[in-house]
């Protein structure tokens, strides 16, 4: 699901039109490189009302015809207002081990598959007690469920609508909903809701965690009309979807809104700001989701912090190929793995060697007083399957990557970062369970009290050799598909 913004120009005033999430990109009328100004809170966003108030006792009227509402004899008073939705998007990882109840586990039908952004997939077919499931994911539901109760969710009535960001300055005359579901009750909701979509049963497993990584939230304000009328015993109210006009429900009483509680006043800003590069002030290429970002004139690097931009040293690994490299890139981390009851730890190859699955056989090459080294895709790509796949692969085998020492980056086919430190870092626990895949009582054990602890971690760009629609490792030899490390289109 895409949404997409209707924002102003700071430069020329015209219309820029944007998907929801990018965080730079290009006014089509005067070419500015903008950028969505970070608050260090969550966007919210606003759907005009398209029905009018005039508009409603029609509405109303169609709706007692159609037995809708019944008993209503006028409309006395009609008000348009806009209920808060929360929006979330994420990729969501659900780690399992060791069946403890005798049920089947769910299979994937071959004649209908899931929706094209709904990867999913068991990471070891073969043996389906140690597994992952992965797949993006979006969600709305109610931030003021209180409010026009029965509009539950958005649908995807909203997915085909331009938002506009909501700005309380803009938007002084509208009376916006407060939002009662905080961001931490809605992280707990979302929780919730992602663990039932997984549909997977965490008390059949001995070892089960689910994650959200690379998280989006925000708010939509949906407008509803409430048309109070009165009806043959006292008032009712009946509430029209303020897009369409449909029915949604009628409701006894004339109180839009609780009496405790009142419309939104708090200030609630939205600016769009020029995007240069912090040392020689030329533009810096518009990018999406990126947040890291090449200077094509002075050749610097700058990952995108908030609002902050910080120098990078451009790391990339050496490439053996000589043309039709491509550049994706990876969170770097040296890590720890740590049984936080036992108080064992991990901290080489050879210490992973004993933990991993298979760990003497694959890693005897590996020399055994090497650190643990993980690279994480530094992506929310479209096919976290894929993401996985690929982070499992490459963390399993413990290679030494030998850097390449680049003046320049090979702008061109070099692939946008997109995934924080902070959330590759929540990764990091999925992808030791996935690495180590043993399903023994003692390493499930260890799953349940495991500790990541990274103690460096930087971002590298790994090379992949294209051919046709995939992308070669070109260290350990297998093939990622091009399209599952692209951007999702939720
Ligand atoms: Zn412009
Ligand atoms: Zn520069």
């Amino acid at each position: 699901m895409a949404f997409y913004i209707s924002a102003r120009c700071p430069e020329c005033g015209a219309p820029a039109r944007h998907p929801e999430g990018v965080f730079t990109f290009k006014c089509p009328f005067c070419a500015s490189v903008l950028r969505i100004k970070d608050d260090g809170t969550f966007l919210k966003y606003i759907i005009p009302a398209r029905i009018s108030p005039a508009d409603a006792p029609l509405a109303v009227k169609r709706a007692m015809a159609e037995g809708k509402a019944g008993g209503l004899k006028s409309v006395r008073k009609i008000i348009t207002f806009y209920k808060p939705f929360w929006y979330c998007k994420g990729m969501l990882f659900f780690a399992y081990a060791e069946e403890v109840l005798a049920a089947p586990a769910p299979l994937m039908d071959e004649n209908n598959p899931p929706p094209p952004h709904e990867f999913t997939a068991a990471i070891r077919d073969a043996e389906p007690a140690a597994a992952v499931l992965a797949k993006s994911w979006s969600h709305t539901f109610a931030a003021n469920p209180g409010l026009a109760a029965p509009l539950l969710s958005l649908g995807i009535q909203a997915e085909v609508l331009t938002l506009e960001p909501y700005d309380s300055e803009r938007y002084t005359e509208a009376l916006v909903a407060p939002i009662t579901v905080d961001k931490t009750a809605a992280e707990k909701t979302a929780m919730t809701v992602a663990m039932n979509n997984m549909n997977m049963e965490r008390k059949r497993y001995s070892y089960s965690r689910l994650n959200f990584i690379g998280e989006k939230y925000f708010i939509i304000y949906y407008p509803v009309l409430a048309a109070v009328c009165e009806a043959q015993d006292g008032h009712t109210t009946v509430l029209l979807d303020g897009i369409n006009g449909n029915f949604i429900a009628a409701v006894p009483g004339k109180e839009i809104i609780g009496e405790t509680a009142s419309w939104e006043r708090s200030t609630s800003r939205f600016s769009l700001i020029t995007h240069r590069c912090p040392n020689c002030g030329h533009d810096l290429e518009p990018g999406g989701f990126n947040i890291v970002f090449y200077c094509l004139s002075c050749f610097s690097l700058w990952l995108l912090d908030g609002s902050d931009y910080r120098r990078l040293p451009k790391k990339t690994l050496k490439s053996a190929a000589i043309q039709e490299t491509v550049y994706i890139p990876f969170w770097r981390f040296t890590l720890d793995l740590e049984n936080t009851v036992s108080g064992e730890k991990y901290r080489t190859a050879g210490e992973l060697a004993k933990l991993v699955k298979g760990g003497d056989l694959y890693l005897r090459g590996i020399p055994p007083g090497n650190p643990i080294v993980f690279y994480l895709p530094a992506l929310t790509a479209s096919n976290a399957t894929a993401a996985l796949k690929l982070a499992t692969r490459i963390c399993g085998a413990q290679k030494e990557l030998p850097y390449d020492d680049m003046e320049e980056l090979p702008y061109a086919r070099f692939q946008g970062a997109s995934l924080p430190l902070e959330e590759a870092r929540q990764m990091l626990p999925v992808v030791a369970f996935s690495v180590i895949g043993r399903t023994d009582r003692k390493t499930v054990s260890f799953y349940n009290s495991m500790a990541v602890r990274d103690t460096s971690a930087e971002l590298v760009w790994y090379p992949f050799e294209e051919k046709g629609t995939m992308l070669v490792d070109q260290f350990l030899g297998f093939n990622v598909a091009k399209r599952g490390m692209a951007p999702p289109d939720y």
